[in-house]
């Protein structure tokens, strides 16, 4: 479980972006969170609570974007989607050559008042 950490980047992320910015409060944080990253939105919400305590982003929503996994085969140039761990290209059937997104995980945006 590497929640933690990466909940204490993106709070630090935010708070240094609402205060360049003169915030006084963050209402909500825009996420891209791709599904190899194998983190869970739901337990980055609850850290979320703890590390951002007695901060302007205290109570600020978090909003996640889903990226799915996509695959390139370089055989036949083909972008598909990964599911089930399945690597083979579904047009011509060679394993995927590379995975072209998925590993997201970053802040997109900020909404602050
Ligand atoms: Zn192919």
């Amino acid at each position: 479980m590497h929640e933690l950490g990466v909940t204490e980047s993106i709070a630090g992320i935010v708070l240094r972006h609402a205060e360049m910015n003169g915030a006084r409060r963050v209402i909500k944080v825009n996420i891209k969170l791709g599904e190899l990253t194998g983190i869970v939105d739901h337990y980055v919400s609850f850290y979320w609570d703890l590390v951002t305590r007695d901060t302007i982003a205290q109570g600020a929503e978090l909003n996640f974007t889903k990226v799915p996994v996509v695959a390139y085969c370089n055989k036949c140039r083909e972008e598909f989607r990964i599911q089930e761990y399945d690597l083979t290209c579904p047009r011509c059937g060679e394993l995927a050559s590379d995975i072209i997104s998925g590993r997201e995980f970053m802040v997109e945006s900020i909404e602050i008042e």
